[in-house]
């Protein structure tokens, strides 16, 4: 095995985050996913984000344990869902995506959208962070309103929001705001979710030219240059290293503002605004 990843970014509690991880939305299939985590785990990352919504924690769980590396090794996110929000369910949903984990912490437990409910949600995560059963608290897919609303309210600050990104959609203005708030920027989409044109835009490939990298490295190295925590996701071995060999290379400010041109502000995802989406997730389904 390796040298662990563990290039971190400091959360502004002190609890340090690895700034890659492996993101596992969209892995349906058990062993799929539990070969995923042992073959990123054996080329050294340590960070794993999943959500209740996912539908594979417990896969998650299993992959984890048979890659044979203890839980303070670890950093560990998930993510209450839309129909889970409210005070009361919070916390009942953060018990059960513990038991599906396997574990009796989080690293990092996360609001997945600002649907209805998320302040009485956000007050159950600060018990949960001031009761120690997680080591740090954030958001995710929260504009600037929502962030300031809970800022109005006089509530604790997300210690960081993840929200969708790529060169297309830089959220150049809500990254900004979080830097200024000590809020740190995780990127999901980070390679565009696979929708993008993006890899075999000339920018990029003359990067990738010039430092002997693939396009995918060159993007991910351009969220770490802006100070983002990423978390690519992959099921191909091939991929998972390629994602995980972006720390011995540095793009330059001349490369930062070429890269800049390629802000098109296409959104690949939902629109955190989208309310009626918003409203709709918000409703549990019966079984
Ligand atoms: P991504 O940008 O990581 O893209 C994944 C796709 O990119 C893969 O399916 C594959 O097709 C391709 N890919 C991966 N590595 C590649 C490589 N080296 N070369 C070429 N193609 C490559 O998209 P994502 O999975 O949507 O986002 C990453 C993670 O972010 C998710 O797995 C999940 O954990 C998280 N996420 C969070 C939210 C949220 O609302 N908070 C939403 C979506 C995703």
């Amino acid at each position: 095995m390796v040298k662990p990843l563990t290039e971190s970014i400091t959360l502004y509690n002190g609890v340090e985050i690895p700034k890659l991880g492996l993101g596992v939305f969209l892995m349906k299939d058990e062993e799929e996913l539990v070969e995923a985590v042992k073959a990123a785990v054996e080329v050294g990352y340590r960070h794993f984000d999943t959500a209740k919504i996912y539908g594979n924690e417990e896969y998650l769980a299993r992959g984890l344990k048979e890659s044979g590396i203890s839980r303070e090794e670890m950093f560990l996110t998930s993510k209450v869902w839309n129909y889970d929000l409210g005070y009361e369910q919070t916390k009942i949903a953060f018990q059960e995506t513990l038991d599906r984990l396997d574990t009796d912490y989080l690293d990092l437990y996360l609001i997945h959208w600002a649907a209805p409910k998320y302040a009485e949600s956000w007050k159950a995560l600060i018990e949960l962070y001031e009761e120690g059963r997680v080591r740090a608290i954030g958001v995710s897919n929260f504009q600037i309103h929502h962030l300031e609303d809970l800022k109005n309210q006089e509530l604790m600050q997300p210690m960081i929001n993840q929200i969708e990104t790529h060169p297309e959609f830089p959220q150049n203005e809500l990254h900004e705001y979080m830097k200024e708030n000590g809020i740190v920027h995780e990127a999901w989409g980070p390679l565009g979710q696979g929708k993008t044109d993006l890899f075999q835009q000339p920018v990029i490939l003359g990067l990738a030219d010039k430092y002997g990298k693939t396009p995918a490295q060159i993007i991910l190295r351009w969220h770490l240059e802006r100070g983002e925590v990423i978390i690519p996701k992959s099921v191909r071995a091939s991929r998972i290293q390629e994602n995980s060999e972006v720390f011995d290379f540095s793009l330059t400010s001349n490369e930062m503002e070429l890269m800049a041109t390629l802000n098109t502000g296409t959104r690949y995802g939902s629109d955190p605004d989208d309310q009626e989406r918003l409203k709709q997730t918000s409703i549990r389904p019966e079984n």
